[in-house]
């Protein structure tokens, strides 16, 4: 061992110049690896390979019936497509292809919202949603499915902190698995096969929270919108 490092130092003593050429080589190929690694990391894709036909389907949660959180006549199933059409909105003014389970007042199963993505073959799926409590308790959240995959914790703590710059309440973090089971997934993130997270913006049940939502809509959609833009 001692010999070869002896050798090396020799070595680095003889040739000065090329040792640091060798150097420079080295932290360059460090840092050309690490961008490329994030972005295989936050996209699926290596920089050099031609993005194909990218699609985001968003899924503003409930409607017909099944009406979501309710606060008086305020219902979770209208905040929730008002969102997606802004969200839809800001993607179409970046280019992104975008699709909506639902874009009126419908009601869709669990099962036809996965079964519309994964049809699609689409590439990020994001699902809108209000939360409930009590009056007390407000702010934003974002459930990924307990795989836990990088890029959709990554998606979801940029939406998270996209939101957070808008203005809400409580940043309440990016959460895994089910609110009342860790051990399970909220279905439409154990049902998608692509990069999936369910956005609750909110509380319905705190008129703090709905004044934010109706005040910051458009930064909202905004914010979600630039995160998806980010990984894909
Ligand atoms: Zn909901």
């Amino acid at each position: 061992m001692k010999n070869i490092l002896d050798k090396i130092i020799s070595f680095i003593k003889e040739n000065k110049k090329m040792t640091a050429i060798l150097l420079l080589f080295l932290v360059i190929g460090g840092i050309v690896s690490g961008l490329c690694l994030d972005y295989w990391a936050r996209t699926g894709r290596t920089p050099f390979s031609k993005p194909g036909k990218v699609c985001v389907v968003i899924d503003p949660g409930h409607g017909g019936n099944d009406v979501g959180a309710v606060n008086g006549n305020r219902y979770e199933k209208d905040d929730n497509l008002r969102l997606a059409l802004k969200v839809k909105e800001c993607l179409e003014e970046k280019g992104i292809d975008v699709v909506l389970t639902r874009t009126v007042d419908i009601f869709l199963s669990l099962e036809a919202r996965c079964e519309f993505a994964n049809s699609r073959s689409a590439d990020l799926f994001v699902s809108l949603h209000r939360n409930s409590a009590s009056s007390a308790v407000g702010g934003a959240e974002i459930w990924v499915g307990s795989d836990n995959s990088y890029r959709a914790r990554s998606l979801a703590k940029t939406i998270l902190k996209g939101l957070d710059d808008a203005g809400i309440s409580d940043n309440r973090g990016v959460k895994t698995g089910y609110i009342t089971d860790r051990n399970k997934d909220y279905y439409v993130n154990s049902h998608t096969d692509m990069t999936s997270c369910l956005v609750e913006l909110g509380f319905i049940t705190s008129e703090t929270d709905n004044k934010l939502f109706d005040e910051n809509l458009d930064a909202y959609a905004q914010a979600i919108a630039d995160a998806i833009e980010e990984h894909i």
